[in-house]
């Protein structure tokens, strides 16, 4: 059989690499990388921060020389914290970028290899199929049904049909394959090719904002304002009681910098980012940033069945033929027809590297269960397929549900045609039934489809088999007037995984939609094996969508959970309709048609197995193992992160707001400035940058899949989050008051004062820090161990306060003096009494 095995060769691996050495990599145009420079510019990249340079500076001239450094020192080192983050966060983005580098399926000497479409070479040959981004220019070598988008290249909208004539057989880089398939020669590469000429870039993945960042922003603006405002205050009242202008004036902008969460939206981006790679880890490879957000709040998912459901892994068990079913484990399957049928109307090709003749045959798992019925060894097969030649072919496609191939015969070209066994008997008029040729009655009909029933009520997969003689060339109706042959049935079982996986998100409030192109017996069959659907929710098939008008569409969407003998066209709808019940919908896709309903749904995923390059494209998150099971695990990863920024909202902003309210409460009551400007800038660096990122980094608990989906809209300050950083923010600023207020009544020195205020105001936040990370545990139940980076991050605060406390030089550089160990308790007292009380009120609660 005229195959892409038999006939052509491709380069060897020494070839092709020789070949990449002379031509280089098949890229257009180098990616911009961002430098590290730019990154660490970008630090500076704020008004407030050049004032307080600006201060220091003039500080220096003053002859404060020592004061000007160190807040110099405080600035550099907390650049290079952020400088850290944002490098890494960069690359890490970079890195998954990489990994959803397009890829093409090329023949290297006689087997068929993915590789990365950057290490195509010139007379590489590419099989391209439905879905495919066309990796190079190449010129086709042998086709079926080819049409061609091309519009990315020329502009021109209507699509294109080719195949291998002299005239009509190029491929351009770049462009897409709406239908069929091809073997092609690469003819040019890179810059070389069409593209390259145009020189415009692809298919990158887009950088996104994500909404939630764009909030922080517009929220952070408010948030500088109010800080300017109360630093302003600060400042004045300073000045007319009697205090030095510039002092007050580099007070003001140190708390300006310390109390402005410039850090929160770059935060933001870095815990995104570590949740994609914790994702990752869980093989969702997420391309959209924002997706992430919106992964956590979903409330449906919409998941294909075969694959992603299922294991994959078909068997045919039973075959109906001339009128009665065999089991195939016990019986031999005697009829050339159907052999023919299923093995030479199959995709599948042999790569002979694998010894078990089972594993060596690749392509769609169907096409295998199939070949596997009629033979068990290579040689048997290539034997039988050596001199079929095929002249003609339509691909299969979700909205055909079939397959047809045309062999040349002696008797005169025959159709082979397979495919829902429903749509074969439509367009069956005779059956071939031991040994004769009749017509098909409608007794027939219905004692096939009855057969059927029967099947796919066992939740098998049919297949149906039918052939017509006397081909002509060009004949546009090969697929009518068929004579029936028989019926495959195979089974496809659950993943063993999936059924804890539906029940998670049951518990988690989100509802599990199976929709598949399967027979509605066969669909229904395996969803209420893995819980998807009981006996009182129905199955809606696609002639039923059809026939509802969108309204009534909506009502039925409301109780159905398995939708069958769909067209990508129902998914769209099925998504739409969803969408307008106010649902988060992430919905899987694979084939090319499947493209428009991914980009639809709010999470668009999209296989990373079996998807093709264009929904891949038009989706946010790609399943590296095509499982269902991997989608809950996003979505819990995506819950866990909107937690987690959640957390270090809370931390960042009610300790900024004691930082602010502790000068502020001072100003007003009239005492001594509680804090210098360089011990503020000193909390700031300990406080607002280690522990903040290790809280990014905190895991989630089990009970965050036992809550019920965030609605879309929901602030990120709702349910009680405001509230919880008003108050914690406003007692924190009066306990430290209070701290230098014991100091003074104890009779203590301004500057032992000022280190009882910094040690509260630093201590209470680094057991704040441990709250934020549970809105519903007290201190008292939190397990430490399970964020060591926090409780790493919190000692080496801790440590840098004793030092600034102890070390004689650095206590001259912040003004501190070593403290006593009633001195301590005095901190201790002030920084833990809020936390103490809250923790017990928790506990009480419960
Ligand atoms: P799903 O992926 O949801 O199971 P498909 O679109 O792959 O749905 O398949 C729909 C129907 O098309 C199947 O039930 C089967 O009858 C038929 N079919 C699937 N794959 C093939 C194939 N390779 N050849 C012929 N028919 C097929
Ligand atoms: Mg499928």
């Amino acid at each position: 059989m005229v195959n892409e095995k038999s006939n052509f060769r491709g380069l060897s691996e020494d070839e092709a690499l020789k070949r990449q050495k002379r031509f280089g990599l098949n890229v257009l145009e180098e990616k911009k990388r961002i430098s590290p420079f730019a990154i660490l510019i970008q630090q500076y990249n704020d008004f407030i921060i050049w004032v307080l340079i600006g201060a220091t500076i003039i500080s220096f001239i003053m002859g404060e020389k020592a004061d000007a450094i160190t807040i110099l020192i405080i600035v550099i080192m907390n650049s290079v914290l952020g400088f850290i983050q944002e490098y890494k966060t960069e690359r890490s983005l970079e890195a998954l970028k990489e990994m959803a580098a397009p890829t093409a399926k090329v023949m290297r000497k006689d087997s068929v290899v993915v590789i990365k479409a950057e290490c195509l070479v010139p007379g590489d040959v590419v099989i391209i199929e439905s879905g495919d981004r066309v990796p190079a220019d190449c010129i086709i070598e042998e086709s079926a049904g080819i049409l061609m988008d091309e519009s990315l290249l020329t502009g021109e909208s209507e699509n294109v049909e080719k195949n291998a004539d002299k005239n009509n057989n190029s491929l351009f880089m770049g462009t897409i394959v709406l239908n069929g398939k091809a073997i092609a020669k690469v003819v040019a590469i890179g810059m070389a090719t069409e593209m390259g000429k145009i020189a415009k870039m692809l298919n990158s993945i887009k950088r996104e904002k994500s909404p939630l960042k764009e909030k922080l922003d517009s929220l952070g603006k408010i948030l500088v304002l109010i800080c300017l405002i109360i630093c302003f205050v600060v400042t004045i009242m300073g000045v007319l009681r009697g205090n030095d202008k510039y002092e007050m004036f580099l007070l003001g902008v140190s708390l300006a910098v310390a109390a402005i969460p410039e850090g929160l939206s770059a935060i933001v981006t870095v815990a995104l980012a570590l949740g994609v790679s914790r994702m990752l880890k869980r093989n969702a490879l997420v391309r959209k940033l924002p997706a992430v957000e919106t992964l956590g709040c979903t409330s449906i998912i919409c998941s294909d069945k075969t694959g992603t459901l299922t294991q994959n892994k078909m068997k045919v068990l039973k075959i109906y033929l001339n009128g009665r079913v065999i089991d195939v484990n016990k019986e031999k399957v005697n009829s050339e027809l159907l052999r023919k049928t299923f093995v030479l109307c199959n995709d599948c090709i042999i790569s002979s590297k694998s010894k078990n003749f089972e594993e060596s045959i690749k392509g769609d798992a169907t096409d295998k269960a199939l070949l596997s019925v009629f033979f068990n060894n290579e040689r048997d097969y290539k034997e039988y397929i050596k001199d079929k030649i095929k002249i003609y072919e339509i691909p299969f496609d979700s909205n055909r549900k079939r397959v047809s191939v045309v062999i040349k015969e002696k008797l005169g070209n025959t159709a082979y045609i397979k495919g829902a066994p429903e749509i074969i008997i439509k367009r069956c008029n005779y059956i071939y039934e031991n040994g004769e040729c009749r017509l098909l009655t409608t007794e027939d009909k219905k004692r096939i489809l009855k057969v059927v029933e029967g099947m796919t009520r066992e939740a098998l997969r049919c297949i149906g088999a039918a052939y017509k003689r006397n081909i002509k060339n060009n004949d546009k109706t090969i697929e009518d007037n068929l004579v029936f042959i028989g019926i495959a049935a195979m089974k496809d079982p659950p993943r063993e995984e999936v059924k804890e996986a539906v029940f998670k998100c049951r518990r988690a409030g989100i509802k599990p939609v199976m929709i598949t192109g399967d027979h509605k017996n066969t669909a229904f069959a395996i969803a209420r094996e893995i819980g998807i659907a009981d006996e009182k929710s129905g199955v809606l098939t696609g002639t039923e969508i059809d026939d509802l008008s969108d309204n009534e569409l909506l009502e039925k969407c409301k109780k159905t959970t398995v939708y069958s003998r769909v067209t990508p066209n129902h998914k769209l709808r099925i998504v739409r309709c969803y969408k307008k019940l106010n649902n988060v919908v992430a919905m899987t896709g694979d084939g090319v048609n499947d493209a428009p309903a991914v980009k639809e749904a709010d999470i668009g995923i999209a296989m990373g197995i079996s998807g093709t390059d264009v929904t891949k494209e038009a989706s946010s998150m790609i399943l590296l193992d095509d499982n269902f099971a991997t989608i809950v695990a996003a979505v819990e990863e995506g819950r866990i992160i909107y937690n987690n920024i959640r957390k270090f909202i809370r931390y960042l902003l009610s300790c900024n707001l004691g930082e602010v309210l502790t000068m502020f409460l001072a100003s007003l009551i009239n005492i001594q400035t509680p804090l210098l400007p360089i011990q503020i800038l000193f909390i700031n660096l300990a406080t607002d940058g280690l522990p903040a990122i290790a809280l990014g980094l905190d895991s989630g608990d089990k009970a965050i899949m036992e809550q019920k989906p965030l609605s879309r809209n929901e602030s990120i300050f709702a349910r009680g989050l405001k509230e919880k950083i008003f108050i914690r923010g406003s007692l924190i600023g009066i306990c430290t008051v209070l701290a230098f207020l014991a100091g003074k009544y104890y009779g203590m020195d301004l500057e032992t004062c000022r280190t009882l205020t910094l040690g509260t105001l630093i201590l209470s936040q680094l057991i704040h820090v441990f709250e934020c990370r549970s809105e519903k545990c007290s201190i008292f139940e939190m397990k430490f161990y399970t964020n060591l980076y926090l409780v790493g991050a919190v000692c080496i605060s801790i440590t840098m306060l004793i030092l600034i406390i102890y070390l004689p030089y650095l206590g001259r550089v912040f003004h501190t003096v070593p403290l006593d160990l009633g001195q301590w308790l005095i901190i201790i007292f002030f920084s833990s009494i809020i936390s103490f009380v809250n923790s017990l009120v928790l506990l009480f609660r419960k």
